[in-house]
């Protein structure tokens, strides 16, 4: 089997199995948006995707994110990039340039750094805050005793346009408390965007109410060890 045929094929389980968990959840087949997170895979890779359908994608660092992305808009205007990975101040500007959605503002100062960077290119991408569930030393992500705060923050000081929370549970135990927290949090902000769950946790978050899926190795297999 070619790679492409892998990928179209992967696609097509991971989405089935998407919308059996939306529906085992009670909720509606297309309920949950899938990301196809293509990091450190090649263009080629994207584009396989692309052929078959599918329209989002997740990248995190932007600068393979702008090696890959800009240069296929023209070909498929409906894809939509997201930036999910930690992001530093100075790549700002970066991201706001080439991402649909930023899923990942953690702190004041990239807030402020994408506000400035919104204002002087007129482009508004949607942002997501990161929530550092596990409030875990080594992860990006506001701390959860912060969240609430920062959430505030990010739309009413920077007037970012927040939609929603994004977390990567810690790698151990059970994520359904995360992705639990995580529901909770964006119910009291308002916020209807909840990107969480990957290709090991997917159906658990949907079953807590994922609106968006991030999954790379289900769909274009192992990542060499960075
Ligand atoms: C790499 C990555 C994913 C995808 O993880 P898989 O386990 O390969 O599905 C999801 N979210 C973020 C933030 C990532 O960096």
């Amino acid at each position: 089997m070619s790679q492409s045929t892998d990928i179209a094929a992967n696609l097509t389980m991971i989405r089935a199995r998407i919308a059996e968990a939306c529906i085992r959840a009670n909720r509606a087949a297309d309920a949950a948006t899938l990301v196809a997170v293509s990091k450190t895979h090649p263009q080629d890779a994207v584009v396989a995707a692309l052929a078959a359908g599918q329209a989002v994608f997740g990248e995190n660092r932007v600068q393979e994110a702008e090696a890959k992305f800009p240069g296929l808009r023209a070909a498929y205007p409906a894809m939509r990039l997201h930036i999910i990975g930690g992001l530093q101040t100075n790549k700002a500007r970066d991201a706001v340039a080439v991402a649909d959605v930023i899923e990942s503002i953690d702190r004041p100062k990239l807030a402020a750094a994408v506000a400035d960077a919104m204002a002087k290119t007129g482009r508004r991408p949607d942002c997501l805050v990161q929530v550092n569930t596990g409030d875990e030393s080594q992860k990006s992500g506001v701390p959860r005793a912060e969240a609430d705060a920062f959430i505030r923050a990010a739309q009413d000081d920077y007037g970012l346009p927040v939609i929603g929370l994004m977390c990567i549970p810690p790698a151990e135990g059970d994520p359904r408390p995360h992705f639990a927290l995580l529901r909770e949090m964006a119910a009291r902000h308002g916020l209807s965007v909840l990107s969480m769950g990957m290709s090991g946790d997917f159906e658990a978050a949907i079953a807590e109410g994922a609106t968006h899926v991030r999954v790379g190795t289900a769909i274009f297999g192992h990542r060499p060890a960075p």
